[in-house]
């Protein structure tokens, strides 16, 4: 997800300037294209948009990714040897699956906002958020030509306070459910941080034996079961880290009782102009 955070870019080349209706056939192309294609194929799904941070949003994102494995250690280390200490070890077992679970569906929350509300020119969250991941829905492809840094640093900018926090807090109490909370918040952090990283992969042209293999799996998200979410109509499969989630909000329709939910409050959808189609 870190990718799609990014704060402060300027676009060099151009802006994407196609109706609605052009931009959501060339989202499935692309799609489609990207997902089946090889490499000697024309490079479909890639915009060619150069994209830069400032340097300020840059310097940022740069110490807060290097300052987040020095956060991350401590925080599993000191919380796991609280809970072996006393002997509340299967509470340890326990934070793993509760944090993949957790950090698919806060990535998932987050992505399906970005999807259907505000727009890119919307203060602050439109060009951290929105607008990356629309970008994403007409280029997907372009998320694998970012660096590490760029796709992680805008959630270790989230993630270093956190982190941070938690560690005060292991440092001034021994409670052991606190322990668990922050085993279980670091881990859930830490995930979310990889979402990204996982989402690029299953945009890959030719991923790694190893990336394949932890996507047959399912450990990581699968590309088949990614590609639901770049297929009309547009409206499931959001969450990125895993998936595992999707089929569960898929059946009880979670997205759409959230915007209902949401419209009733008057917060209407706005995501005609995204090359998704309405929602009307
Ligand atoms: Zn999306
Ligand atoms: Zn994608």
């Amino acid at each position: 997800m870190a990718a799609l955070f990014q704060d402060s870019v300027a676009l060099e080349n151009e802006r994407i300037s196609s109706p609605p209706h052009a931009q959501t056939d060339h989202l499935v192309e692309a799609a489609l294209l990207t997902l089946d294609g090889d490499g000697a194929k024309p490079r479909v799904g890639y915009s060619g948009i150069v994209e830069r941070s400032t340097p300020a949003h840059a310097f940022l994102e740069h110490s807060t990714s290097i300052l987040f494995p020095v956060l991350f250690v401590p925080n599993v280390y000191f919380s796991f040897d609280r809970l072996y200490d006393l002997e509340l070890l299967w509470l340890a077992m326990l934070s793993i699956p509760l944090a993949l679970v957790s950090g698919d569906f806060i990535g998932g929350l987050v992505h399906w906002a970005a999807d259907t509300y505000c727009s890119e020119d919307t203060p602050v969250v439109g060009p951290a958020l929105v607008k990356p991941f629309r970008q994403h829905h007409l280029y997907p492809r372009d998320i694998c030509t970012h660096t590490l840094v760029s796709i992680v640093g805008n959630v270790c900018i989230l993630a270093v306070p956190v982190l941070s926090l938690c560690l005060y807090l292991l440092w001034l109490t021994t409670h052991g459910l606190l322990a668990f909370a922050i085993l279980c918040t670091t881990l859930m952090v830490a995930t979310t941080v990889a979402t990204n990283v996982f989402h690029k992969w299953a945009h890959q042209e030719k991923p790694s034996a190893a990336v394949r293999w932890l996507q047959r799996t399912r450990l990581i998200l699968e590309p088949q079961h990614h590609l639901v979410h770049h297929t009309e109509p547009f409206q499931m499969h959001y969450c990125i880290t895993n998936g595992w989630l999707n089929p569960l909000l898929n059946k009880i329709g979670f997205f759409r009782k959230l915007e209902t939910l949401l419209r009733f409050l008057g917060i209407e959808p706005t995501n005609v102009e995204n090359g998704h189609r309405p929602r009307m």
